[in-house]
Formats: C-alpha cells, structure tokens, sequence
C-alpha cells in the first residue's frame, strides 16, 4: 500500500457529513477549532438531505431540540425552502425540507464556521497511537493523505473510524445481529392533493394505523388533515393486500410508509426494502442496491393504480444514497438503553435531547416494532468511544442499544448530539485536556448560551397542542403482525421488559 503524500494537520476532524457530522463540524469551527470535514459522497448532508425531519417536538408538543438544529429550520424558512412544524401524534413533529436548498445551505454554513471540507474523501484507516486516536487515512482523487488531529469525531453512521482503529462496537440486535431494514427513499410527482386526503378520509384504508384504536385522535387528525402540510401513512395493509393478490405487488413490505411533502403535487416513498443488509459488507450492499432498484418500479405502478390521488403520478427523484437505518454503533462510557428513554432519565452530564418513539423498521419482516418514550437526555458519554482517548462519536454511531439507536437516530436528535461532540471536542483541544476532563458545567453553560436544549429551558407541555392534536399512550398495544422470527421469538423486547 502507498504512503500518504500530503499531512494535514487538524484540531478537530470530522468524519461524515451527515446531520451528526455537520452539525459536529460547524460547532466545532465556531466555537474557535481548526475543523477538518471528511465526506465520502460529493455533497453535504447525507441522509438528511434526503428526506423531511422528524422528532424536533416530544409527546408534549413542546421543541425539545434547540441551538443549531433549530436555526438551519429557521433558515431554511426564511429562504422559502422549508414548511412550518406540523405536529403530529406519533412522531411529534415533522418539517419539510427541499433537498437542494439545503445542500446549498450547508455549504455556506460551513464556510461561514471555517470549517475546511473534503469530499469524495474515503477512510481508509485510523491513526492509533497506543490508546489514542490520532487521526485518519483517506484516500481521494490526490491519492493517500494522512490527517492528524487532536479529536476525532466518527460521524460515518457505519462507525469506520472505530472499527478500523480497533475501538468496540457493536451491531445489530442481540438476537442475530441484524440491523434494522434499509430502504432507499424516492419521490412521486403530480399527486393530487384532494385525491389523496380524500383517501386518508376514509376509514377503510386505515391509512394511519397508529390512529386506529383511538376514535378520539383519528377525529382530531381529520378535523386537521385538510390544512396539514405534510401527512405521515403508516398503513394502507388491505390495498396492498390486494395488490399483492392481484400480482402486482412484491416488495417485502406490507404497509405504505411515506410522507406527502409539503410541496403541493409530492410525495416521498419509503417502503423499498432489503431483509437482511449487512452494511458493512460490500456484497451485502450492491445486493441491496440491486434490489431496491428493482422495486423502484414496482412502488411507481403500485401507487398509480391502486393509491388514490396518484393516478396520474409518476418517478420524479431516487435519493442519491440508500438509507441505513442501523449500523456499527461505538461502544461508548455509557450505553443508553431503551429503559432511559421510556423512563425519560434526566442525566448529569446530558448535552441533549431526544422524544421520538423508538422506531424499529423490522431487519427481516415487515412493518414496525415501536415504543413511546418520555422526553430524555442524552449523556456526554454516551458521545465518547471507550477504552481510547481522542474518539468521539454521534448520529448513528452513538453508544446506544438497537432499540435505543432506533429513537436517536431521527435527524434532529442527531443534529443535537453533533452540535455537543463538536462543542466538547473544542473545548478540550482549547484546554488541551481529554473530553473526559472537561467540566460538565463549562460544557453545558456553552451550549446553553448557544441555545442548546438538553432541560435547562423546557417549556411546560403545550396544552393547546394537547388539545388540538391528542396523545398516544407510553404503552400502545405492540404493532400486529409482520414479525420476523426474531421479534416474534420470546416475545419482542417490548414485551421482553
Ligand atoms: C430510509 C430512512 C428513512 C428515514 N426517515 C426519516 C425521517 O423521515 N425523518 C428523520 O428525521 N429521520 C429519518 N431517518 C433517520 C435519519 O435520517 C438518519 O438516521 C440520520 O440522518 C443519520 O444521520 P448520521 O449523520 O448519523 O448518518 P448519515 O446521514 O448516514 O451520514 C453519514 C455520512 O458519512 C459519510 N461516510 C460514511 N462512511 C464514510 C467514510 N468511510 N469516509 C468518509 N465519509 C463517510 C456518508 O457518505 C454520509 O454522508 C430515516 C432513515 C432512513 C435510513
């Protein structure tokens, strides 16, 4: 293998671009650190770009994710380039985004932050020095380079950095190891609104299961639904029951999932599906390419002749990246577990927050498993890689269980956890101390003061919003049918607790 050619040398390296990684390098570069990005795509924002952002909001309807996250909204507004928050009884909130206004914005932010980027950048390897993390080898159309750094942040959702420096990690369920299903999202064109509110209108095509055992909801959803500027499905079973009947349906999915963006006539569509990725494995992922490529098809003809309002839809925009749920996740100084978020813990040294439901797209079956949670914190070292000095991580690689990682992993909640790891990753390098030294205090004043939400400055619950919209339970019945044998085995772990 060839030596590196160039060196560069870095207070802060980030690796990854997506909402963990970006939100780490412009907190990184402005709160006063040298700040390298490294990203392998040939834009910014990888999944997030992709796909409207859930889960600013929890259960109470009050913003529960602040600081950065909540300016790029405000930004994004401003520009005309986002909708208003719809809040939303499952998934507390949802906002829309265009996808290209975004990719645009997120190179000026990080001009403005100073933060340098490189793209088309691959790790390759990891710089360890004894129990350090030193830096990273990338390879890029200049050949090899070597980039040395103070802390390194693995924002790579796959966990590269950890795995090829020889730091823990772990994947999967504990059952077999599988991840959650990966699905690459498209968009539909020309839907007609009317036609297809008038289907959610009606009952029998149970287009939002979670409503189902609740009259009270599903009235206060319909009494909304017409001034809604984006409506979540989770259902539709019966129609795709019929398709599939009628041999026109074969994808292993057996609801629609999708989300009719707040541009007029759009749609996006996430219901292609592998069953049992490795993303780890090259292999595993080209097969997976492969396959949902070949679904792609089938989805577009499904919605035109069975889906109401998408007579006359057609194929507008495949996501320039397959979304992986789930991957490595860096065992860190704490694991967050599911049992922290149900409870809502409130921790010491929290530098976040999180209230979305844990959300668990089946790894071999089909549909959901789910849970409600509390509104929590996410702990300061649930961000810092164990057993090494100089790694941290956030997004999807945070040290989180499978059924943790399935309620931190929305786009906002990664976004906070990135605006901490590049907050305490400054300040260590600026006190030249590890990010195990640092005064949770001074931490957490200065995201504070940068209008971080990790509780000091949560609102009481949004009675109005209670009111108008409802609330599900903590406990729901577990979702019916669709198991794969590991859920169903022993009982899923919702009922395991
Ligand atoms: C199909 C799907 C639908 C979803 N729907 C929603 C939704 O509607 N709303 C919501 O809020 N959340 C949703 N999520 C969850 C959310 O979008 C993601 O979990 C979140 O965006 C992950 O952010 P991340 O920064 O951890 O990882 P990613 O967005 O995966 O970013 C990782 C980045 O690292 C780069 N990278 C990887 N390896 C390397 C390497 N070795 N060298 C250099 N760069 C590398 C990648 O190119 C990528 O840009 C969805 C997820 C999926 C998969």
């Amino acid at each position: 293998m060839s030596s590196p050619t160039t060196t560069h040398r870095t207070q802060v390296l980030v690796i990854g671009s997506g909402a963990a990684g970006l939100t780490a390098a412009i907190a990184a570069g402005r709160n006063g650190a040298d700040t390298i990005l490294v990203e392998n795509a040939g834009f910014l924002g990888g999944i997030s770009s992709t796909l409207p952002w859930l889960g600013f909001h929890d259960r109470d309807y009050r913003l529960v994710v602040k600081g950065m996250p909540l300016e790029f909204c405000r930004r994004l507004q401003a520009a005309g380039a986002a909708s208003d928050f719809v809040l939303d009884p499952k998934c507390a909130s949802a906002i829309g985004i265009d996808s290209h206004w975004w990719k645009i914005l997120l190179m000026q932010l990080m001009r403005e932050a100073g933060v340098r980027v490189l793209l088309h950048s691959q790790v390759v390897d990891t710089i360890r020095e004894g129990d350090r993390i030193a830096g990273v080898i990338v390879e890029n159309k200049s050949g090899r380079q070597r980039i040395e750094a103070g802390v390194t942040i693995d924002c790579s959702g796959d966990g590269d950095v950890a795995a090829r420096g020889g730091v823990k990690w772990e994947k999967g369920r504990t059952a077999d190891g599988l991840v959650q299903a990966p699905t690459l999202v498209f968009k539909l064109g020309a839907v007609s609104r009317e036609g297809f509110v008038a289907g959610c209108k009606n009952p029998a095509n149970n287009y939002r299961e979670w409503l189902a055992p609740y009259p009270d909801l599903w009235e206060k959803m319909m009494r909304r639904i017409d001034r809604m500027d984006l409506i979540i499905c989770g259902g539709y079973a019966a129609l795709i029951e019929k398709a599939r009947l009628a041999g026109d349906f074969s994808v292993p999915q057996t609801r629609i999932v999708g989300v009719k963006l707040h541009r007029n006539d759009e749609y996006l569509v996430v219901m292609t599906r592998v069953l049992g990725l490795d993303p780890t494995d090259i292999t595993s992922l080209t097969d997976a390419y492969s396959k949902v490529y070949e679904q792609i098809p089938v989805l577009t003809h499904f919605f035109q002749k069975y889906v109401p309002g998408f007579e006359r839809s057609y194929l507008r925009e495949i996501a320039p990246m397959l979304g992986i749920r789930e991957s490595r996740r860096i065992t860190g100084d704490y694991v967050l577990k599911a049992e922290d978020l149900i409870a809502g813990r409130v921790f010491d040294d929290a530098v976040s927050m999180g209230g979305y439901h844990i959300d668990i797209h089946r790894p071999a079956g089909t549909w959901v498993d789910s849970h409600n949670v509390r509104t929590y914190t996410i702990p300061l070292r649930s961000l810092i890689a164990g057993g090494v000095e100089g790694l941290m991580m956030a997004g999807k690689c945070l040290s989180a269980t499978h059924e943790a990682v399935a309620s931190t992993r929305v786009v906002p909640i990664c976004m906070g956890q990135g605006q901490a790891a590049g907050t305490a990753a400054a300040l260590a390098v600026k006190h030249q101390r590890s990010v195990r030294e640092l005064s949770i205090s001074e931490l957490q004043d200065t995201l504070a003061r940068q209008g971080a939400e990790f509780g000091r400055t949560l609102e009481p619950p949004d009675q109005r919003a209670i009111d108008e919209i409802g609330q599900l339970p903590i406990d729901e019945p577990p979702t019916t049918g669709d198991r794969d044998a590991a859920s169903a085995a022993a009982g899923a772990w919702v009922e395991r607790r």
